[in-house]
């Protein structure tokens, strides 16, 4: 069976771990946790980048540091993972969701706006796919009501709008190196800050609430308890396999940029089925290459005749505003013109760093053997 995915070992990481052993610092910020924070610094050109347990932990953080309280409205699109919703419900908030547009599958810009009331504090734009939000729109309605922005950038390491790195637009952006992802630390993700002001707070919240990372830097003689916090500073063990990977992250990226074309151009004339669009300002990293079937049947029968052949295809996600924990917690602001309809037709084809061109020419040849028949 051809794996729908396969988590990225490109050769490095077991002598980096073997390193945070021999250094004799396998907990978090050693070596290899600051290798990681500065690479992310560099490329996205963010005034700070902690790395974190998870890209959910460092929504988390984000919902801490903006101080989302009960009864606060947080926007975001109802097409998304989990884990973008339930940073925010864990404080209290309330999610306003709302429709995605048809191309990108992230949020319709246009629509913000009409779901902004007196308690909206914070928009949620998710960069599905690697692919950027209309940054600009989004900018623009947050400054002109005061609202914060948290980029959802859980897929959009190393992607660009306009030339600027997806996480480092907002004041707030979340990376997930989780196995599914480009690169990876088994579970692990990183809070991109902007706005200076915010950082020492979010080093203390990292760190259960204390002012430890002041105290390494000899700014305090003794660290102590200063705020609420929690843990969600990951293990060098952890960074130091994502450090093998960051190090050659081009490489990884223009690998998976040729998977992503070759299936591109392998299906762009078959035309029963969609394939992604790449908006212009936007330079995607490949993160997923999904395509869209005419309808839910004709996607069932698809997976179905893909697995007979072998290979492993998958769908996401259930819309958030019809899941059982979604209907409490959220509504949905306007009409549901594409989310569900959508949502429904997506089918998500093998994509990971060491799969081969002849496994990527065959996944083309049998969807292109489904719809002859
Ligand atoms: C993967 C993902 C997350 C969660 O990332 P974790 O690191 O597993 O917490 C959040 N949002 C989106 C859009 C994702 O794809």
């Amino acid at each position: 069976m051809l794996n729908f995915n396969e988590p990225p070992f490109v050769g490095k990481e077991l002598e980096y771990i073997r390193k945070a052993i021999d250094n004799k610092k396998i907990c978090g910020d050693g070596e290899f946790t600051k290798k990681c924070n500065r690479w992310m610094e560099e490329t996205s050109k963010s005034e700070k980048v902690l790395l974190t347990t998870s890209c959910t932990h460092s929504l988390e953080m984000a919902a801490i540091l903006v101080d989302v309280k009960e009864g606060d409205e947080v926007i975001m699109p109802s097409y998304t993972f989990v884990s973008t919703a339930d940073a925010f419900v864990m404080r209290g908030a309330n999610i306003v969701f709302v429709d995605i547009r048809p191309d990108t599958m992230n949020i319709d810009e246009d629509l913000i706006e009409a779901a902004i009331t007196e308690k909206t504090k914070v928009i949620v734009p998710v960069h599905y796919a690697g692919v950027a939000c209309e940054m600009d729109k989004i900018l623009e309605i947050a400054r002109k009501y005061s609202l914060y922005v948290v980029e959802d950038s859980a897929q959009g390491v190393m992607s660009e709008y306009k030339g600027r790195a997806l996480g480092s637009i907002g004041d707030f952006g979340c990376y997930s190196f989780h196995e599914t992802k480009n690169y990876s630390m088994g579970e692990g993700g990183a809070l991109l800050i902007q706005n200076k002001n915010f950082i020492e707070k979010a080093e203390i919240i990292r760190e259960k609430g204390t002012d430890r990372s002041k105290f390494f830097r000899g700014q305090v003689d003794k660290y102590t308890w200063v705020e609420t916090g929690s843990s969600y500073l990951p293990s060098e063990l952890n960074a130091a396999y994502l450090w093998a990977q960051l190090e050659i992250a081009d490489d990884i990226n223009n690998r998976r940029l040729e998977i992503w074309n070759r299936y591109y151009n392998g299906l762009k004339d078959l035309n029963d089925i969609e394939l992604p669009t790449i908006p212009d300002g936007c330079k995607h990293n490949a993160h997923m290459f999904y395509i869209k079937a005419k309808n839910l049947e004709e996607r069932v029968e698809l997976i179905k005749y893909l697995k007979d052949n072998d290979i492993q295809t998958v769908f996401h996600y259930i819309p958030l505003h019809s899941s059982p924990n979604g209907i409490k917690v959220g509504r949905f602001n306007g009409v549901d013109k594409y989310t569900t309809k959508e949502s429904e037709r997506l089918l998500r084809l093998p994509m990971y760093y060491g799969l081969k061109d002849e496994e990527v020419d065959n996944v083309i040849e049998k969807i292109k053997l489904f719809y002859r028949k």
